[in-house]
């Protein structure tokens, strides 16, 4: 009997890992499938790294399971970089800490699984190469992200690197370039795509298991390469805590619990309720993925609930999420009024001179400064919770628009505003979130008016017609 076979087996719904009879082992297509190649190399001596980036779990991580394959394969150490942009621990925002905390939570989890894991404060690329190359990594996996950052990085990374690098898409549950091969137009186009493919995709994830190859002991690389390596220091950006949020998987698992047992059954008809907790409140654990979107939407589609109640839910966690992925990975423009549909662009285009009743600056809207207390109330429950309800941001978003100088400077506020306050701010979904508000982005064209063009129009008299305002107004009085 192989003596890894009882490390790599599980169940999965599809398909397990195959021992031979001479021992070596073969790939698990369920694994292989979520990834790709974009670097060819030379595989070098040492461990096979993972730099998780996106995904900030080991455990439902498929690119940490494709680490841990290849690293069982060639029987090479596992270790696992994380790197911590240095700016941003200069004066660490509420994000910053969130995803610090988060990562705290790994330190114990990586020891119990034979598994190093380097937490270093440094430039993304230049950390990760400098690593990759001190410890003469065997194989490079990150986990997949479709924004510029990360795209820049990896485009660095390998001019530099040696060996192979493969990306796993562990955030979709489909991976964005299998489950469409272009920019969709909107959620009708892309969804029988995702359910032709999901009986496939959503399945079972394998579990983790302790690694069998001992760590490289890096003590005298790390010196030597003057890494700030902050493992032990990690306490120290945790201590002011993440406000009104429990960060990490454990606390993510514990909220996705308490979802599906208390509020999923009544999800479809309370979820666009700002003053009812209908929401799952998950996006900030998904985010900075301490909870997999395949973990929920696997226990969620095999939950005992209401089935229009799943139904809703899944609609949003994974047709709309996994369009808002693939606008970004398609669309070099995510966000800039560039990446606008012709037909939006030329409406505005046709509008940008209409008079402004109301023209703020950004002080004014980030302050709660204009004239109407529904706006208000959103931006001060934004800035002072670090969250806005779904509903509401659209119409947020869309007031920016009527409200600044140009459709330009509506998206960009709307973003700098949205990335600077939300806990899940700086996400696929938020640049999507705000381009459908402002630039009709997977939505179609609407009665024409001012300022607006042919985008769809909020007022806060629709607003009334869905709930209770002058309730959510009293909440968020200050
Ligand atoms: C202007 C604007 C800005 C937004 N900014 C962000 C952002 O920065 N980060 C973010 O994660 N989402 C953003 N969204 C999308 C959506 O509003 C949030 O995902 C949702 O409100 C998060 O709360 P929840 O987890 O309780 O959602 P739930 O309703 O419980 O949904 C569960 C999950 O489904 C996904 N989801 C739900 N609605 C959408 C949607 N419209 N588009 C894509 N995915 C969706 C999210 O991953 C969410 O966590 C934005 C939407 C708009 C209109």
């Amino acid at each position: 009997m192989n003596p890894f076979s009882k490390l790599v087996e599980y169940s999965g719904f599809k398909s397990k890992i195959h021992i031979t009879y001479n021992g070596l082992i073969q790939k698990d297509k369920n694994i292989i499938g979520r990834s790709r190649r974009i670097h060819e190399g030379q595989r070098g001596c040492g461990p096979v790294v993972y730099w998780m980036d996106r995904d900030l779990r080991f455990t439902d991580n498929w690119a940490l399971l494709y680490a841990q394959q290849e690293a069982l394969i060639r029987q090479k150490p596992l270790h696992v970089l994380i790197v911590i942009e240095a700016d941003q621990l200069k004066n660490p925002t509420l994000q910053t800490r969130f995803k610090i905390q988060g990562i705290a939570e790994l330190l114990p989890q990586s020891r119990s699984l034979n598994i190093r894991l380097s937490i270093i404060a440094g430039t993304l690329s230049k950390t990760v190469i400098a690593y990759s190359l001190a410890v003469e990594s065997h194989l490079l996996v990150t986990d997949f992200s479709p924004l510029h950052i990360k795209k820049k990085a990896l485009s660095d990374i390998v001019q530099e690197i040696k060996c192979p690098l493969v990306e796993v898409d562990t955030h979709n549950i489909i991976p964005v370039w299998i489950a469409s091969p272009k920019k969709e137009y909107g959620a009708y186009t892309i969804r029988p795509k995702i359910h032709r493919l999901l009986p496939d995709y959503l399945t079972d994830l394998p579990v983790l298991k302790p690694h069998p190859h001992e760590p490289f002991n890096c003590d005298e690389i790390i010196q030597r390469h003057a890494f700030d390596e902050f493992s032990e220091s990690l306490q120290q950006y945790t201590r002011d805590g993440c406000g009104i949020f429990l960060s990490g998987p454990t606390a993510a698992e514990q909220q996705m619990k308490s979802f599906m047992r208390k509020r999923l059954a009544g999800y479809d008809t309370l979820r666009n309720n700002p003053n009812e907790e209908g929401q799952s409140g998950l996006s900030p654990y998904l985010h900075f993925g301490q909870l997999s979107p395949q973990r929920l939407a696997f226990s969620v589609s095999s939950a005992a609930a209401d089935k229009a109640a799943k139904e809703s839910f899944l609609e949003e966690l994974i047709v709309r999420r996994e369009l808002a992925d693939n606008f970004c990975f398609y669309e070099e423009n995510y966000d800039t009024f560039a990446g606008f549909h012709p037909w939006a662009q030329q409406t505005l285009n046709e509008h940008r001179d209409d008079i402004r009743e109301y023209c703020y600056t950004l002080k004014q809207l980030e302050n709660a400064e204009t004239h109407e207390d529904l706006w208000n109330s959103c931006q001060r429950d934004l800035v002072n919770n670090n969250k806005l309800h779904g509903f509401l941001r659209m119409y947020w978003a869309k007031k920016i628009l009527e409200w600044t100088g140009s459709p330009e400077e509506a998206l960009h506020t709307a973003n700098y505003l949205n990335d600077k306050y939300s806990i899940d701010g700086c996400d696929p979904n938020g640049y999507n979130g705000t381009a459908w508000s402002i630039g009709g982005v997977h939505d179609r064209a609407w009665a024409e008016r001012k300022i607006f063009g042919k985008i769809r129009y909020m007022n806060e008299r629709g607003c009334r017609r869905k709930f209770n305002v002058d309730q959510y107004i009293a909440a968020h009085s200050t």
